[in-house]
This record gives C-alpha cells, sequence and structure tokens, in this order.
C-alpha cells in the first residue's frame, strides 16, 4: 500500500501537471472506483492538490471537489497516457480542456475517487478524524499519544487516527532505527525513546521521498515511474539478512497481524 512519501510524490507530480487545468469530462469506467455525481466537476478548474495521510485533495475553482485514495494498488497517472487508455484496470479517466488525461488505475478496486461539494469542509472533516503526520506533529505531542497507547508501538504507529501516513514499510524501518522493539507497549516509552523514534520516523519517510518511494508492490508515480526505496529497506522483509548496524540475524515477528521485522539485539 502506498504510504507518505508515495503519496507525497504523486501529490507534488500532480499538483505540477493539473493546477489551472479544466476539468471537461469523466469517463467512469467501473463505479465502484467513483462516488458522486461527476458532472459538478464538469467546467471546474483545478485550483490545487493536497495531501492529508494518505488522501489525496483536489480543490478547484469552486467549493466543490475531489478526494482520491490509492488503497492497496491504486495509480493516478497523469504521463505515459497511452498504456492507461487502453489498459485492463484502468477505473476512471478524467479529460482537461488542455487535452490532458488524468487515469485512476486500480487492480483490486479498493481505491476510489469522490466528488466532494464542499471540499473545505470535506477537508476539515476528515483532518479531525485523522492523526497528524510525523512531519506535522511535536515530539511532545508524539509522547502524549504514546503515554495513552497500552497496545505495541508498532500498532500505534500503524493506527491512522493516531499517527497518519505510515505504513508496513517505514514503521518497521523506523523502529529499527530507533532501536525500539516493536512488541513494547506504546506507553512504555521513555520521552527521550518517543524523540527519538518520531526523529526516525521522520528520517526514513525523508528517504523514501528522496527516492520517489518503495515499488515492492504495484506502486509507480504520477509519471508511472517507479522509486527505489524497495533496494534500500533497512529491515523490512528482510528475514535472515544481517543487521546493518550489529551483524545479528533479523527475525520475522507478527505484530497486530503485521509481518514485523527486528533485530533481537538493537531493538530493546
Ligand atoms: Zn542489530
Amino acid at each position: 500500500m502506498p504510504e507518505l512519501p508515495e503519496v507525497e510524490t504523486i501529490r507534488t507530480q500532480l499538483s505540477s501537471a493539473l493546477v489551472g487545468e479544466k476539468i471537461v469530462s469523466f469517463e467512469i469506467r467501473r463505479d465502484k472506483s467513483f462516488r458522486g455525481n461527476p458532472k459538478e466537476l464538469s467546467g471546474r478548474t483545478i485550483a490545487s492538490v493536497k495531501r492529508i495521510g494518505k488522501y489525496l485533495f483536489f480543490h478547484t475553482d469552486k467549493w466543490v471537489g475531489m478526494v482520491g485514495h490509492l488503497k492497496m494498488t491504486g495509480r493516478m497517472i497523469v504521463k505515459n497516457g497511452e498504456f492507461y487508455q487502453t489498459a485492463k484496470h484502468t477505473r476512471v479517466v478524467v479529460t482537461f480542456e488542455s487535452g490532458q488525461r488524468l487515469y485512476f488505475w486500480d487492480t483490486r478496486v479498493f481505491g476510489y475517487l469522490e466528488v466532494t461539494s464542499d471540499s473545505k469542509l470535506a477537508e476539515v472533516a476528515l483532518q479531525k478524524r485523522l492523526g497528524a503526520d510525523p512531519w506535522q506533529i511535536s515530539p511532545q505531542e508524539f509522547h502524549t499519544i504514546c503515554m495513552r497507547y497500552k497496545r505495541p508501538i508498532k500498532n500505534l504507529i500503524l493506527d491512522q487516527e493516531n499517527l497518519s501516513g505510515v505504513g508496513n514499510i517505514y514503521a518497521n524501518d523506523g523502529l529499527w532505527k530507533a532501536g525500539i522493539d516493536p512488541r513494547r507497549p506504546a506507553s512504555s516509552l521513555s520521552t527521550i525513546e518517543t524523540e527519538k523514534l518520531l526523529t526516525a520516523l521522520r528520517e526514513v519517510l525523508e528517504r523514501g521521498l528522496l527516492v520517489g518511494g518503495a515499488s515492492d508492490n504495484s506502486y509507480v508515480d504520477a509519471h508511472n515511474e517507479k522509486g527505489s526505496y524497495q533496494d534500500e529497506f533497512l529491515v523490512y522483509r528482510l528475514t535472515g539478512a544481517p543487521c546493518k548496524k550489529c551483524q545479528t540475524s533479523l527475525t520475522r515477528v507478527v505484530v497486530g497481524g503485521r509481518g514485523t521485522w527486528l533485530c533481537s539485539s538493537c531493538q530493546k
């Protein structure tokens, strides 16, 4: 599933490609992938593309807008349209006055685009439901959230109501970088540990953003290019590989139903 660096990469590209573009028409090839009345958006011009957690917001010159989520396998493509024009899994095609197109492609069909008639209010509502992302939250705020949480720290990181945007890849790598055992109750972490963890999460997310995200699954950016973070995973999916700090073989455990990789000597 695309995480914060992947969605932010797409947001930047969509923003530079689509701001100022006037929507002409929608072609909805799969009903499940599109919610609301597309006619509300016809003739509207894209004013900004924002991100909250893993959600993408398309604001227009009026109150109406569109929110999108890629879920497991969604892609939003504005370049290299030839493949996506005829691709089996292209679900929605948005055509702009300039002739440019936005393709929403999704194999598993969990992702969607949705018309929001009051896009500013929808954004506020979403912000209330989601936690801040690691780039927005202060160390003190993060520590307070941890102290209230009795379950494993890794569950807290993945729970979008506590902290948004971080999924399994960056949660695993961040915990290793901070030297914290993912199974520890969040409330057992000291102030120093929560601060170390927040810093580590920001570092792995920034690295992910710098290299265009992780394309270990179906992720590609809005230009149909793969990222390369999968070539430098720190612990994620590296069962048996030597720890990059101490050479101990990494082990795989399950925390909160998710595959979890750790170094038993570095992570306490
Ligand atoms: Zn180690």
